[in-house]
């Protein structure tokens, strides 16, 4: 299969999740609309270019606006998961399903909390050869001290657990194709894109923007489900945790070992009741191995179980195109 790569006019597919979008939905189309519109009068992107709308399985209305959107206006198309699939598997089931028909994507929240205007630099940059374009936040002041505090935990927690992100960088980027079809090879359950993206390379770059806050609906990231996303981004992109296990286990066990001379100095000065040594040697010595072992053992656990799932990460129920 060929195709041009970054050609004059790419075609362009925005892809957005949308979780019980039924508020945002009429807003978010109706500024996209637009925004398109003057995108290809301007000749920046082809007429082909679509906005696809994924439905990751909504309680509310979402799926019906979709299905109007994509009736009154060929620019919309919708995706329709069979589930609730979380964020990243319906962001990635949208990219999937439509990779063939573009040449870049942008990715974005159907909120539009991140610029729409931050996508003519990120073309630009697209045009100049990036492969893949990250949308960062210059500032966050729009965002409750709660949001921004927490938010800034998960990228030192994530950092200290050895995981490589870009800072401030959210799921707001441009992909080309090429970068897509490199993505595409990554068949991990654990999703957390914005720790694989940057592990494809390539020739990237970065676009600021200032974030503003949601107008419509709340947001669909309680508390519980930020701390669900960060353990998965740790446990899908390092063993670190398991290696601490073993670092405790070898300290308990250097310690067994001073302990044991210790206390066969004590048992030879004769400063002990008698059956005291042995039992406090065996306590130190087989708890730290046993610590060790586990360790070890887990570093092996860890890496199966980051190899072995391989189940579909999504179900796609229909495709309006
Ligand atoms: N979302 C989704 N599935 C979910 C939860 C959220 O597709 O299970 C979508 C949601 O519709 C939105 C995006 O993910 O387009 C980001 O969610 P939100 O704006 O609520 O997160 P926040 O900006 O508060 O972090
Ligand atoms: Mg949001």
């Amino acid at each position: 299969m060929q195709y041009i790569i970054h050609p004059e006019l790419p075609v362009l597919f925005l892809v957005i999740p949308c979780y019980n979008e039924e508020e945002a939905l009429p807003v978010t189309a109706k500024k996209l609309t637009e925004k398109m519109d003057s995108l290809i009068q301007a000749e920046k992107i082809s007429p082909e270019s679509h906005v696809i709308l994924v439905n990751d399985g909504s309680k509310d209305n979402t799926w019906h606006i979709i299905e109007q959107l994509h009736e009154q206006n060929p620019l919309f198309s919708g995706v329709k998961l069979s589930r609730n699939c979380g964020h990243q598997s319906a962001l990635l089931a949208g990219m999937l399903t439509v990779r063939n028909e573009c040449d870049a994507i942008i990715s974005m929240d159907a909120d539009l909390q991140d610029d729409i205007n931050a996508i003519d630099e990120m073309i630009q940059k697209y045009q100049e050869g990036c492969e893949i374009v990250y949308g960062v936040r210059s500032q966050r002041e729009t965002d409750t001290a709660f949001k921004r505090g927490t938010a800034q935990g998960f990228y030192k927690l994530m950092n200290l657990m050895g995981v490589e992100l870009v800072y401030n960088h959210a799921d707001y980027r441009l992909m080309s194709r090429r970068a897509l079809e490199e993505l595409s090879e990554y068949d991990e359950v654990n999703l957390f894109l914005r720790g694989l993206v940057p592990m494809i390379g390539f020739k990237t770059a970065e676009v600021y923007y200032a974030r503003a806050p949601r107008m419509q609906g709340e947001s669909k990231y309680p508390l519980r489900k930020m701390l669900n996303f960060a353990f998965e981004g740790i446990t899908s992109l390092s063993v670190k945790p398991i290696r601490m296990i073993t670092g405790l286990g070898i300290a308990i066990f250097v310690v067994s070992i001073i302990m044991l001379i210790y206390i066969l100095i004590r048992h030879f000065t004769g400063h002990t009741v008698d059956g005291w040594s042995s039992t406090a040697v065996s306590v130190w010595a087989i708890g730290g191995l046993q610590m060790l072992s586990i360790g070890v053992v887990g570093e092996y656990i860890g890496k199966i179980y980051l190899e072995t799932k391989h189940r579909p990460r999504y179900h796609v129920e229909t495709y309006l195109k």
